[in-house]
């Protein structure tokens, strides 16, 4: 089993902001265009920490998410590892 921890977390609600190279699948969205997330959690059930992509759930800043009710995240994404670095809430 992947050991969660050892996982390049990032806050959930921080917000990526991802350029069209940075990421390469999403449910409902356009590849190859820059796209925001806000982060709910790094999918460590289906990656592990040493992978250069990574599969992240999040939700569109369009949302409203958490201002809204809290629902489902409404965005699955693969996004390059590296753009999880230096990011704010890094832990
Ligand atoms: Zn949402």
């Amino acid at each position: 089993m992947t050991n969660a921890c050892a996982f390049p977390y990032v806050d959930p609600g921080a917000v990526l902001r991802l350029d069209g190279d940075q990421w390469s699948l999403g449910l409902d969205s356009t590849r190859g265009t820059h796209i925001d997330v806000v982060v709910y959690r790094v999918r460590a059930d289906v990656t592990a920490p040493e992978d250069e992509w990574l599969w992240v759930l999040g939700h569109r800043p369009e949302c409203g998410y958490p201002a809204v009710d809290q629902h489902p995240p409404c965005i699955e994404i693969r996004l390059r590892s590296a753009a999880l670095h230096g990011k704010a809430g890094l832990r």
